[in-house]
């Protein structure tokens, strides 16, 4: 059953009992209310946003932004630089605004967990949740033609450099590649929650409340035992209340807002709201001969990790050329030339595995983030840029353009080897972006480590449950939702342990 605007009882409070109340319906919490659900358990799922579907999809970034991204994308951390750091706000989560790239947890990154933080993880463990994720979204590996020119491109100047541009992997059906992934799947080829999980778990005992959100969850001392929730409409005014009462309740609100949710709650614990990492990135744009035609073709196409040691990992980043031209460098007649050669530029990204630290603050009502990029990431991030400008002049560019203030377009290998010599600040690369914050409600051994264990279950709570990004104890070094899918399988899976007993 799904709840939209027209369901709720206006006048009165709107109350439901479940097995389990799971709060957010992305990555996290939609792959929980499956297998919760498939195992017969009954579930509610509380989502502030709207369900949308390929048929509300126009291809166009700002309509579909001003529904299914929060803050209609918004969404900044401070610090220099401010750096955009979006989100889904819709059924699916960001999985519906997501690139659909794929990556199982680096082996060594779950050492690190076990070996700092006394996480009890180990890969091997992992990989029948993997395989179990991987089936359902249907990650697969694209030809070469749907991946795009971009991709090609990257490839040939990786080729003459020695290095390794590999295809991403990606969760669709039938992908053409049409390049609007960021902005709903128009084709209807993306497996994101909204098309995999959700309905599958709808087919078994789930409530689906869409429009609803959490705002407090109540305990009886440790035990938690109702979700308080607020019904908006499109314009944000509260139509109604919801009280959700539940044997478990797990909150898989996202990074930036399930430590705000646990604090309102009354959770008190050192690590919540700390240790954000997001996976800094920025872009390198590329003047080529040929006839590129980027939008042809899906927007993450490839990725070369040879860099993976100094925190590098370059991943295709074409995004929709409304978006994509904003980059260029110019104004006036001298940017509209640049634009009238649009079918020219090929653009890839820069993704950084972060060393810092950041925080989350505020409250359900009004929240931010303090992100203040370390000079060692800033530094990784230009050289980063350097190595894709050489790729790209190895391909044959004659002129790249760079987000790097003091040098935004590079036309020879000596302006590569100045570029990788200098040492930036951090207002020298004013264009940032990070799609992929983790951390705030990190995974430990015990309360001093963390805020959850290591089955996202809440320290000092009997029933409160965390599966979402926010567990994730550090940044990757590759792109997040297998990880979070994987981990809110597993989590399912104690959840059930706990209710059969
Ligand atoms: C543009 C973009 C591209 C990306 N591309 C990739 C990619 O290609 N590959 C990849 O692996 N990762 C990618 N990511 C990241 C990935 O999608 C996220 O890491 C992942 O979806 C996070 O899962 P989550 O469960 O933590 O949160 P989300 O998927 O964000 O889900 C949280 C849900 O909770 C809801 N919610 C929040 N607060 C409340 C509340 N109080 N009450 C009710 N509901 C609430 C939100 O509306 C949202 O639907 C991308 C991210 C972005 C922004």
């Amino acid at each position: 059953m799904i709840y939209t605007l027209n369901n709720y009882k206006t006048n009165y409070k709107n109350n439901f009992d479940a097995d389990v109340c799971i709060i957010g319906s992305g990555a996290g919490g939609a792959v929980t209310a499956y297998e919760l659900a498939s195992m017969g358990y009954s579930v509610v799922v509380v989502e502030e946003g709207g369900y949308y579907t390929t048929k509300d999809y126009d291809g166009k970034p700002l309509n579909n932004m001003k529904t299914m991204w929060r803050g209609a994308g918004s969404t900044v951390s401070f610090g220099i630089p401010p750096i955009s750091i979006p989100a889904g706000k819709c059924v699916g989560g960001t999985t519906a605004i997501n690139s659909a790239t794929c990556f199982r947890t680096p082996e060594h990154i779950i050492k690190q967990w076990k070996e700092n933080l006394r996480v009890d993880i180990h890969y091997k463990n992992l990989e029948p949740y993997f395989e179990r994720v991987e089936k359902i979204i249907n990650v697969t590996e694209l030809p070469w033609d749907v991946l795009g020119n971009c991709a090609k491109i990257v490839k040939r100047g990786a080729d003459a450099l020695g290095l390794h541009c590999k295809p991403l992997k990606h969760n669709v059906i039938n992908c053409k590649g049409c390049g609007t992934c960021q902005f709903g799947c128009v084709e209807g080829a993306k497996q994101s929650a909204e098309v995999s999980y959700i309905p599958l778990a709808l087919k078994y005992n789930t409530t689906l409340l869409t429009h609803c959100k959490a705002e407090k969850i109540h305990f009886k001392g440790m035990k938690a035992h109702s979700v308080e929730c607020r019904v908006y409409d499109d314009k944000g005014k509260s139509v109604a209340s919801c009280t959700i009462e539940a044997k478990i309740i797990v909150s898989a609100c996202g990074t930036m807002i399930t430590p705000l949710l646990l604090k309102k709650s009354g959770i008190n614990n050192k690590h919540l709201g700390k240790h954000l990492q997001i996976h800094p990135c920025s872009r390198v744009v590329a003047l080529m001969e040929e006839e590129v035609n980027g939008w042809a073709g899906v927007s993450q196409g490839a990725y070369i990790d040879d860099y993976a040691d100094e925190g590098i990992m370059l991943e295709g980043i074409f995004v929709h050329p409304s978006i994509l031209s904003a980059s260029l460098p110019g104004a006036g007649r001298e940017f509209f030339e640049l634009t009238q050669q649009f079918s020219h530029v090929a653009a890839f990204g820069v993704m950084v595995h972060d060393t810092t630290e950041g925080a989350v603050f505020g409250n359900m009502h009004t929240s931010f983030s303090w992100y203040m990029m370390n000079m060692k990431d800033i530094q990784t991030l230009k050289n980063g840029i350097a190595y894709l400008s050489e790729i790209f002049m190895a391909a044959g560019s004659k002129k790249i353009f760079t987000p790097i203030s003091s040098s935004p377009v590079i036309s020879s290998y000596d302006d590569i080897e100045k570029l990788k010599k200098s040492y930036l600040k951090r207002s020298h690369i004013p264009e940032v972006f990070a799609f992929h914050p983790l951390g705030t409600c990190r995974m430990g051994g015990d309360s001093n480590c963390g805020v959850v264990d290591s089955f996202g279950k809440c320290f000092n709570t009997d029933n409160l449950y965390v599966a979402d990004g926010s567990i994730v104890p550090t940044s990757l070094g590759v792109n997040p939702q297998i990880t979070i899918m994987t981990l809110a399988t597993r989590i399912a899976e104690k959840i059930a342990e706990q209710l059969r007993k």
